[in-house]
């Protein structure tokens, strides 16, 4: 997430990146998972950010993660690149701030419960899984309170602690979503940012409404196509990448602008909304002017909702662009549990969106470097991994 252009951006979101905080280790308690299943190999592949700077390093002696009571030990079968990932293979300032070297990256995936701690009563050997990435004790306010995803204590595996770029992976059982029998790996692998797309979406309300969305990344994308089946009248799009804004346009956008080439964007699109501008702005880029773009083409009254993340602190005009135009906005973060899940899978069950095209790229694991290779150098949309 985090972006610094509108599709190079670290889409992700979610994650994360956000809000730094103290590295921590998971810690290793819990019973080596051979006790529990004593098929299972002494050691793993796992990608890990084996030193203080660029790249990750395919390891393939990595021990398996030991098992807690409430765990479930999940064979990973395809794994997502996140634009976090991306900050953490190039090792940027919020990567260096953040990342603790030494584990193992990752966090879309889909895979299978090879093994269950002895407190598990939610889950079974066998079953296909994925996960919120978003770990909690629980016991906080905002936990408590349905908001886990903002929990004062979360952390977030592949970013804080051990992730799922791996054969195996660990996972408390309340972190674990069963995937339904109709949805594919290759769609469940992208639960995560797709995730991120319909939170924000849902979050702003689009049914019958014209929607401008900034950034047309990862998520930005995703976005566009959820739009769609939420039912917006009109989907505006804005990006400095032409194939990324040619692919909005295929998935259902109405019109799509260069954000610096097209000049005049700004007041076309207001021109074609009553002469005020659009309902909703969706911002996925975290490029200031991008943002001070958006809120221009935003209607008074309108409502904003905000995912992309600015690399640095921006310079905003909050009396034209906030206070006297009236508008809501709305910051959103990771996904809700487990409302977002739910809406995710109706989607991609019986909403009708397009996943096919964002998904781009798959890799066997052993062929990693040409897989990040090709969601850096922007060939590549949504790479996944294979195990
Ligand atoms: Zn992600």
């Amino acid at each position: 997430m985090t972006i610094a252009t509108p599709s190079s951006s670290p889409s992700s979101k979610s994650s994360s990146s956000a809000q730094p905080s103290a590295p921590t280790r998971r810690p290793q308690i819990g019973v080596d998972p051979r006790t529990l299943d004593a098929s299972l190999p002494e050691t793993m592949r796992a990608l890990v950010k084996h030193h203080a700077g660029p790249g990750l390093e395919l390891v393939r002696d990595r021990p398996l993660p030991r098992v807690a009571p409430h765990d479930c030990l999940v064979k990973v079968s395809k794994a997502g690149i996140c634009g976090t990932d991306r900050h953490i293979w190039q090792w940027d300032d919020w990567a260096a701030g953040r990342i603790p070297v030494g584990i193992v990256t990752g966090h879309e995936f889909v895979g299978h419960i090879v093994a269950v701690g002895s407190a598990v009563t939610k889950y079974k050997v066998g079953e296909r899984v994925s996960a919120e990435g978003h770990l909690t004790r629980g016991r906080d306010y905002l936990s408590l309170t349905g908001s886990k995803h903002i929990a004062e204590d979360v952390r977030i595996f592949g970013i804080d602690c051990d992730g799922i770029f791996a054969d195996y992976a660990s996972i408390n059982e309340d972190n674990i979503w069963d995937v339904h029998p109709d949805i594919s790996d290759r769609h469940a692998a992208t639960f995560d940012p797709l995730g991120n797309a319909v939170h924000t979406v849902m979050a702003a309300g689009v049914s019958a409404k014209t929607v401008l969305i900034s950034g047309t990344g990862i998520i930005g994308l995703m976005a566009v196509t959820v739009a769609k089946a939420a039912g917006a009248s009109r989907i505006y799009c804005t990006d400095i990448t032409p194939e990324r804004l040619t692919l909005a346009k295929k998935l259902g956008a109405h019109a799509c602008y260069h954000a610096i080439d097209d000049a005049d964007w700004v007041s076309t699109v207001r021109k074609e909304t009553r002469g005020l501008g659009v309902d909703v702005l969706l911002e996925m880029s975290g490029n200031a002017q991008a943002m001070d773009q958006g809120f221009a083409a935003l209607r008074p009254g309108g409502v904003a909702a905000l995912l992309g993340l600015p690399a640095k602190e921006v310079t905003f005009d909050f009396n034209s662009n906030i206070i006297f135009k009236g508008c809501t906005v709305k910051g959103i973060n990771g996904r809700l549990m487990w409302e977002t899940w739910y809406q995710v899978e109706e989607l991609i069950r019986h909403g009708g969106i397009e996943l096919d095209d964002i998904i781009t790229h798959e890799y066997p694991i052993d062929e990693y470097e040409q897989a990040f290779d090709t969601m850096l150098t922007g060939r590549g949309i949504k790479v996944l991994l294979n195990f």
